[in-house]
């Protein structure tokens, strides 16, 4: 069985952890029996309307067990980017939460032409004059950040513009590349196995092809899908969105039937080594 094959496992929580307000079935019942049997465990989000410590709380009241220590969400890691850069000043395009970790990092949130960065994150009430003063700062070489580059998110009417549509106005308006903190970027993924000594053998359950499953390859380690219908693969075998197994749900990481497959040898971006499973 797949649980017996690592010792650190990455969540992704929208879609595999709880559908909006409703915890998923069999989730916080395989979550404790990995915890049960000593495995590591992350939740990494690239929702950045939320704070670490508000995501673990979530957690614990659809019965699952979180400290905030093992949350990365978007928001905060956004911070620590911005930290670790030495910024201190950054015009903010995101909410109270994206807002509320940049302050405990130290930076100032500023609206002066002078700023380090611009940080840009999810805002519902962004005003086009926003998104010009952005761009305005960086054409003019100021640090661009992006919590995540999400196009849409799902929502019972179907997708919406999320993050990446906002920040796809700036860059296509300055033809400027951001740095982006989330999923897919290996940057994520890094950040969650710190804690974990490097021989520890990581694997991350998601339910996104594109952030999940790209990121996790893209980092070096395997990737497994939750999908209760099978997805279309894409074409080549090689191609990093493919999953390297897909379960319906997470008891499935118990199940003596299903295996993953061996690890592929990938061109190599982060300085894990890729282990086999
Ligand atoms: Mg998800």
């Amino acid at each position: 069985m797949i649980a017996d094959k690592f010792d650190v496992f990455l969540f992704d929580l929208d879609g595999v952890i709880y559908i909006g307000s409703e915890p998923l079935p069999e989730a916080a019942e395989s979550l404790k029996r990995l915890r049960k049997e000593k495995k590591g465990i992350r939740f990494l989000t690239n929702d950045p309307c939320t704070t670490r410590e508000k995501t673990a709380r979530r957690l614990m009241s659809l019965g699952v067990e979180a400290r905030s220590e093992e949350v990365i969400t978007s928001s905060w890691l956004t911070a620590q980017y911005l930290k670790n850069e030495k910024i201190k000043t950054a015009l903010v395009l995101g909410d109270e939460h994206l807002k509320w970790e940049c302050q405990q990092v130290g930076i100032h949130i500023q609206d002066q032409n002078d700023v380090e960065a611009v940080v840009v994150g999810w805002d519902i009430d962004v005003f086009f004059r926003d998104i010009q003063k952005a761009a305005k700062l960086i054409q003019r070489e100021t640090k661009f950040v992006v919590t995540n580059a999400d196009r849409t998110f799902p929502t019972p009417e179907g997708p919406l513009p999320a993050v990446g549509a906002i920040v796809e106005a700036i860059r296509v308006s300055t033809n400027k590349k951001p740095f982006i903190v989330g999923k897919p970027n290996p940057y994520m993924f890094k950040k969650a196995l710190e804690d974990f000594a490097s021989s520890s053998r990581a694997v991350m359950v998601g339910d996104n092809p594109y952030t999940d499953v790209l990121g996790a390859h893209q980092a070096g380690i395997q990737a497994i899908l939750v999908s209760d219908h099978k997805m279309k693969k894409f074409p080549s075998a090689r191609d990093f969105r493919n999953p390297d197994a897909t379960i319906p749900n997470l008891k499935s990481l118990f199940d003596h039937n299903i295996d993953i497959k061996n690890g592929f040898l990938l061109p190599f971006l982060g300085q894990r080594k890729l282990k086999r499973a």
